[in-house]
């Protein structure tokens, strides 16, 4: 009689792609999964507008976006 345990590992190691993209509340260290909503400065850069939904803080974070022309 022969026991063989065949073991399948259902918790594959992920390292939560994307996660470092999101910001996380500087409050409650909720992260954030969606912006409210977002914008282009004149300068050429983007910001986003996060509102956490655990606490309510809202805050905004900047990114340097590169321009790209088509000719
Ligand atoms: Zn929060």
């Amino acid at each position: 009689m022969s026991a063989i345990a065949e073991r399948l590992s259902t918790d594959t190691p992920r390292p939560a792609p994307r996660a470092s993209d999101m910001p996380t509340c500087p409050i409650c260290a909720d992260s954030l999964v969606a912006a409210e909503g977002s914008a282009f400065s004149a300068d050429g850069e983007l910001s986003y507008l996060w509102s956490c939904e655990t606490c309510g803080y809202g805050f905004v974070t900047r990114h340097a976006v590169k321009t790209f022309v088509c000719y």
